[in-house]
């Protein structure tokens, strides 16, 4: 499993955010998008909702499967 629920206290990776994370995923996965600016110090990147939601949006496997659905 690539993803999967995040134990309380661990706070979003991405800088300057101060929310409890929602979700956490590999490093390689989260680079996926290159629209979030999170911490790289650790092998595991955890994302808040809002960011969670972001990443999905910017992420290229999203935009590929989009292309994929829609072109
Ligand atoms: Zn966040």
């Amino acid at each position: 499993m690539l993803m999967g629920k995040v134990e309380k206290g661990v706070t979003c990776s991405v800088k300057g955010c101060e929310e409890s994370a929602d979700r956490s995923m590999s490093l390689v996965k989260a680079r996926m998008s290159q629209d979030l600016d999170f911490d790289i110090s650790k092998k595991r990147v955890y994302l808040c909702r809002v960011h969670y939601k972001d990443w999905k949006k910017s992420s290229k496997t999203d935009r590929e499967t989009e292309r994929m659905r829609w072109d």
